[in-house]
This record gives C-alpha cells, sequence and structure tokens, in this order.
C-alpha cells in the first residue's frame, strides 16, 4: 500500500485550487497529470526585475518592478492610438501603455487611485517615464508573486505564467519531508542536497546556472529518476529470471561443423562473442544480448553459430530483418552455408499469402522448420512454434520488438540476439535494455582495410567524374551513388536521385541505375541483381541502400550533400563498401559553404572508422531522440534526466540499483526507496515486489 504521505502527490491535478476542468485540459497538454508532474517542469531561465523604490535610480530598457498609484485613464480613441494609463511613482509620473487592448480589461488591472506593483521594461520617451505592456500586475498584498528573480516555465495557449507560477508554488507547499534514499556516500561524491531541497531550489532560482545541464539540483533529481528506472528494471527481472528458461543441451556437432567448413577464419572477436553467447545459451538463464558490430564485421555468421546450437538441442529459431530485402539476403546466405547439414530452413515475410502461407505456417507449428527467416510478418498473428528457443532480431533499433518478444513470444519466452549495425551509446542500451548483455565485435575480418574518406566541395564534381571515369575504363570498380533526402519530401528526394541518374547515364551510358523507395520490393531486388550481376558501374539511390546491403565488388561510395545526413546515417552509408580486401573510398560531397556542426560531423567521418566513437560523438550533438527515432525508439522517456549529458548518472544508478537488489531483493531494509518508486511512478515494480 503506498504510504498516505504521498497522496497529495500523487493526486491529479484537478484537486488543485483554481483547477476545473478546462485548467486542467490545458496543463494537462504539458504533460502534468499529477501534482508531482509539476515539480519536474522546470522554468527554463529566470528573469530578474528589480524592485525600486525610487524610479530616478532604475535603469532604462531594462525589467524593473515599481510601486505605483494610477491618477487617470487616456483610452485610445482609434485603432492605431495606444490606451494610457497615467499614474506615479513616488511622485514621478509614469505611462502606462497599451497597444490594442480592450478597455474593460485594463479599466479592471488598473483602477483608479489603486496602488499596485508594476513590472515590465522601463522605457523613457518624450520625456517621460512609461512601461509598456506590463509583465505583472499585482496587489501590494500580493508582492510575494513578484519575485525580484522571476522563474519562466515553458508554457501552452490558454496559460497565464502567473496562474502556472501559482499552481507550481501550491504544489511545492505540499511537498512532504520523505526520509533520504540515497547513501551518504553517493550524496558526498555528487554534493547533492536533498530531494526536497533540490526541488525548491530548482524552482525558486537564485542564479541563471540553475539551468545549466551541470546544475547540482537538476542532477540530484536526474539522478532519482534514473535510479527509480533502474531499479524498476532489476527488480523486474530479477523475479523474471526466477522462472527457469532451458539450457540448451548439445555437442556443438552442428556448430564446429560449420566452422570447420567456412571458407574463412573467424575473428578473434567473433570467437569471443560466439564463447559469450554459447555461456548463455548452456546456463539456464534467458539470454538477452546485444551484439553490436559495425557493418562488416561479421554478425550473420555468429549469429547463425549460437542459432545451431540451439537447432541441435531440439528448438526452432527466428531470425527477424527489418526489410525483406534483408530478409531474403539472409535467407540466401544462411541456406548456402547450412546446405549440407540435415535442417530445414524457410522465410516468411508479408509476401506470403493464402495458401503458401497457410502451408509455411503449418510447417513452423509442427516443427518441420527450424530456421525460420523473415521481417516483421514473423511477429503477427498465426505464426505460432512448436518450440521456439532463440529470437534473432537483426539491425533494430527499436527497442520496442524486443520487448514484446523477451517476455512472451508466442507463448515462449525465447533466447534474445539484437543485433545493431549502428553502434548505440552505451548510455542508450542501458537506458532502454537496463541489464541486458552487451556483446561487441571490435574487429573486422582480416584483409579488410580501413575506407578512406574525403571531402570534396560539390564544386570539383567534374574531377570526381573524371576519377570514376578511369575507374570505370580501366578497372571493374562499382559506386553507390547516394543522393540525400530533400525535406523529408519523398517526390523531390526522387527528383534529385532522377536528375542525378540522368546527367551520369548520359556520360556513362548503359552503366547506370536507379533504385529509390518507391520501388516495390520485386523491383528493388531486380535492380540490386542486375547492378551485383551485370557490368552495370553506378548504382544511383535515395538512402534506401541505407539498411544492410551487401554487394563485395562495390568500393566506393559517393554520399552527395553529405552535410544533410546525420553521423550514424553517414557511418552506415559508408559501410556499404569496404566488404572485400581491395582498398574502399568514400567521398562526403558537400556544397560550397556548410556551417560548423555539419563541418563537424563530416570531419569525424574522415577522421574515424570506429563507429563506436560516432555513435558517442552522435549523441552528443544530437541527442538521444533523434538517434534513435522519437516515437519508435522504445527508449523510455525521462522527464527530468537527459541522456545526452546524463550517461554518467545512469551508469551510477544502474550499479547502485544492482547492489540493493542483489542483497535486499524486498527492499525491506530500503524501504525510503519504495517512495522514490512510487513519485517517479515505477508502481509496477512495486507490486512485483508484493507479488513476488
Ligand atoms: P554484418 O556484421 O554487417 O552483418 P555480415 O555478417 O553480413 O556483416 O558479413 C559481411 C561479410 O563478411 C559477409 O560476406 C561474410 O561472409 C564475411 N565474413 C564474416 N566473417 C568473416 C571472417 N572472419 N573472415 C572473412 N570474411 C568474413
Ligand atoms: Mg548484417
Amino acid at each position: 500500500m503506498r504510504p498516505a504521505y504521498l497522496d497529495l502527490l500523487l493526486s491529479p491535478i484537478n484537486k488543485l485550487k483554481g483547477v476545473g476542468p478546462k485548467l486542467e485540459y490545458i496543463i494537462n497538454k504539458l504533460g502534468i497529470n499529477l501534482n508531482v508532474h509539476f515539480l519536474w517542469h522546470f522554468p527554463y531561465k529566470i528573469i530578474e526585475k528589480k524592485y525600486y523604490e525610487n524610479i530616478n535610480d532604475a535603469p532604462i530598457n531594462q525589467l524593473v518592478t515599481l510601486k505605483i498609484e494610477v491618477i487617470k485613464h487616456y483610452p485610445s480613441k482609434f485603432k492605431r492610438q495606444p490606451y494610457r494609463v497615467s499614474c506615479l511613482a513616488n511622485e514621478t509620473p509614469i505611462d502606462i501603455v497599451y497597444f490594442n487592448a480592450r478597455h474593460p480589461v485594463i479599466r479592471s488591472v488598473l483602477p483608479l487611485k489603486s496602488l499596485k506593483m508594476i513590472s515590465g521594461k522601463l522605457e523613457f520617451f518624450k520625456n517621460k517615464f512609461q512601461i509598456t505592456h506590463p509583465s505583472n500586475i499585482e496587489n501590494i498584498s500580493d508582492v510575494q508573486l513578484l519575485r525580484e528573480k522571476q522563474p519562466v516555465y515553458s508554457l501552452t495557449a490558454g496559460l497565464s505564467m502567473k496562474s502556472f507560477i501559482k499552481l507550481s508554488n501550491q504544489v511545492l507547499n505540499l511537498i512532504p519531508n520523505l526520509k533520504e534514499w540515497i547513501d551518504e556516500k553517493l550524496i558526498k561524491k555528487y554534493n547533492f542536497l536533498s530531494w526536497k531541497e533540490s526541488v525548491e531550489k530548482l524552482h525558486n532560482p537564485e542564479i541563471e546556472d540553475t539551468y545549466s545541464e551541470k546544475n547540482l539540483f537538476r542532477r540530484r533529481l536526474a539522478f532519482d529518476e534514473l535510479l527509480a528506472h533502474q531499479l524498476a528494471i532489476c527488480i523486474i527481472r530479477t523475479i523474471d529470471n526466477k522462472k527457469k528458461s532451458v539450457i540448451f543441451k548439445n555437442n556443438n556437432k552442428l556448430k564446429n561443423n560449420l566452422i570447420k567448413n567456412l571458407e574463412f577464419k573467424l575473428t578473434n572477436s567473433q570467437i569471443k562473442v560466439v564463447n559469450e553467447i554459447q555461456n548463455d545459451l548452456v546456463s539456464n538463464k534467458q539470454m538477452i544480448r546485444l551484439l553490436q558490430g559495425d557493418v562488416g564485421s561479421g554478425k550473420t555468421i555468429v549469429a547463425l553459430l549460437s542459432m545451431l546450437t540451439v537447432i541441435e538441442s531440439g528448438y526452432q529459431v527466428t531470425l527477424m530483418a527489418p526489410t525483406s530485402i534483408l530478409a531474403h539476403q539472409h535467407y540466401d546466405n544462411i541456406s548456402k552455408l547450412i546446405k549440407d547439414f540435415p535442417i530445414e530452413i524457410d522465410i516468411l515475410t508479408g509476401k506470403d499469402k493464402g495458401k503458401r502461407r497457410l502451408e509455411k505456417l503449418d510447417k513452423i507449428i509442427k516443427g518441420n522448420t527450424q530456421i525460420i527467416i523473415g521481417t516483421h510478418a514473423l511477429i503477427q498473428d498465426g505464426v505460432n512454434f512448436k518450440k521456439l528457443g532463440l529470437s534473432v532480431i537483426d539491425e533494430q533499433h527499436r527497442f520496442g520488438v524486443y520487448q514484446r518478444m523477451a517476455f512472451n513470444y508466442k507463448g515462449f519466452r525465447p533466447s534474445i540476439l539484437v543485433m545493431s549495425a549502428t553502434p548505440i551509446p552505451r548510455t542508450l542500451t542501458l537506458a532502454a535494455y537496463g541489464d541486458m548483455d552487451e556483446s561487441k565485435l571490435i574487429e573486422k575480418p582480416i584483409g579488410r582495410k580501413l575506407i578512406k574518406t574525403s571531402l570534396l566541395n560539390l564544386k570539383k564534381e567534374k574531377n570526381l567524374i573524371a576519377r570514376i571515369k578511369n575507374k570505370i575504363i580501366n578497372a571493374n570498380d562499382k559506386f553507390f551513388w547516394v543522393c540525400p533526402l530533400i525535406e523529408e519530401s519523398q517526390e523531390l528526394d526522387l527528383k534529385a536521385a532522377k536528375d542525378r541518374y540522368d546527367s551520369l547515364n548520359k556520360i556513362f551510358k548503359n552503366k547506370v541505375l536507379l533504385i529509390h523507395g518507391q520501388l516495390g520490393e520485386k523491383e528493388k531486388e531486380l535492380i540490386m541483381e542486375k547492378f551485383k550481376n551485370e557490368d552495370f558501374r553506378i548504382l544511383v539511390s535515395t538512402t534506401v541502400i541505407e539498411v544492410g546491403i551487401d554487394i563485395k565488388s562495390a568500393t566506393t561510395i559517393i554520399i552527395e550533400h553529405a552535410e544533410r545526413f546525420g553521423l550514424a546515417q553517414l557511418h552506415q552509408l559508408r559501410g556499404r563498401v569496404g566488404r572485400n580486401d581491395e582498398d574502399s573510398y568514400c567521398i562526403l560531397l558537400h556544397k560550397e559553404n556548410i556551417n560548423d556542426s555539419a563541418k563537424k560531423r563530416l570531419n569525424i567521418m574522415t577522421q574515424t572508422n570506429d563507429g563506436f566513437i560516432i555513435a558517442e560523438e552522435d549523441l552528443k550533438i544530437r541527442g538521444p531522440g533523434e538517434i534513435l527515432g522519437k516515437k519508435q525508439s522504445g527508449l523510455p522517456s525521462f522527464n527530468i534526466a537527459d541522456l545526452s549529458f546524463d550517461g554518467d548518472l545512469l551508469e551510477e544508478a544502474k550499479l547502485y540499483a544492482e547492489n540493493i537488489i542483489n542483497t535486499d531483493p524486498q527492499l525491506e531494509n530500503n524501504k525510503n526507496l519504495k517512495d522514490l518508486l512510487y513519485i517517479h511512478e515505477r508502481d509496477t515494480a512495486i507490486r512485483t515486489l508484493n507479488a513476488g
């Protein structure tokens, strides 16, 4: 049961004084539904409105607060004329001026003879003081509302700063004194204040620095939020792990056989990762592992070796790819690799309909098909398994899917291997997966060279064309030519690519192909095949080739208007080449004048081929929402913490949470932490505790 002292904080805002249904609706738009949410809605700046007893001491053109007496109203007589209210500030005349204002409103806020505290920008106009459109007018008795340093909150239409601050103050007054939930050592380490003090300081700012990312009050609350989140994950996972998962008993026959017959030797990194996965599979815990490795680092074979372990133990496996092109590529590759094994493999995509689909599904549920490769079609209704042991998810950025599969996928809790070619910064994986294990392929197959990356001004396109000509006539090189997204419009996008195709096709007759997102999957596949197998040399594309295309003979990728791409995307695109042991190149064509942030991005590309470094830089530049795609990422959204700069706190919170749950899984000796879970609305975790 939730302790009663938290009730007020956690009740809906309509219980606050002055909040009716209309205001409630408006405030809800800010994401404020419970009283406690007011606390998380910090001011983003402060404005100083110093109070001056004597107007002659007050600075012109700055925000000031004065005490005035209303003397006379001069309403405007025609539209453009201002409405003037003549006042005295301690004997000195001052006009309060309004344009286009409603007369009755002014009469009611500044009644004759009244004494008011007024704030606004002080002007000196035609030898007279004036304030145009004052920002605040208060009765002398309400002066506490007129703090000299006033916080400014982001608002929404229909909500005034004044009424917001009143409500926020109401909530601040409800704050109970909660017992500290962080241990002393950590408080000292970060110089944190108590939870309550931190909240109060943030809402009653003293200095502008209050809103910098390093601000200690905010950091304290960010840590709390991250701790609640990590605790919740730990609690739920600990309970889950008690439900024993399958131990995949096998003799490694299939696995060793495949390794023996490979045309290449596994890299040390591949061997290490295969072993990490193997250890998970033969233990009794459900594997949930993220495998990260740059494009071309050889993730597929690692996945396949793991799949073989599971199959040999009598279970089925799935491999899910984001597009049907990629699913087919996997299907072809893997079919070849296991052709001498007694294993049934099939592919299931959206294109399988009617009778064919039913036949496939039938074989899957009977357990006749052991490897099922596919797209999202794999997670649709009607797909059922006999004994699913492992799900591999390739090139997966959307964390949501993994969660669905990990906890109850078609009645099974299969082991999960998520493979990502875009290295995901550690902060984000921690936030999304909490205690998911990670493996990294840090080494590329032997013989592969760095992709030489250079910048080229679009003005020097002629030089580039000459270079390509040389390589096409005198060698067998193939080129990708990527045209960028133009203002998110597919049509314009396509036009740019078409224009480029036309101009290149004029120069290199019958050597150029065009591929773009508006083509059907079949057409796309056909074009890819042609490019791979026939004497076409340049593939012009929109960004459709971004994901996973494997054409070994392509040695150069040209990215037009590279300044418009994000780092991760550039890196991903670059990885389309360098897939054999020849020298390979990436040419970043950019417009003449690019801004500093674009310059920085492009320079990072020329300096490193390391996807992990690039990912960390990207997180700093763009923030987590952009990297993973705002809506679909499945990342939890935090009210206070910002993953672009609170990564260190997240690490700390994870360690802290793990320590606690390891020694005190029911939080019996850490009851204060339950308060924390409640105020951050992690009630599910608490229910899990109670149930477990
Ligand atoms: P990615 O990690 O991008 O998914 P793939 O698994 O598609 O990479 O592998 C890229 C290419 O490298 C494939 O053609 C694969 O056969 C090859 N490959 C994988 N491992 C090795 C290795 N150890 N030595 C040589 N080539 C390898
Ligand atoms: Mg791949």
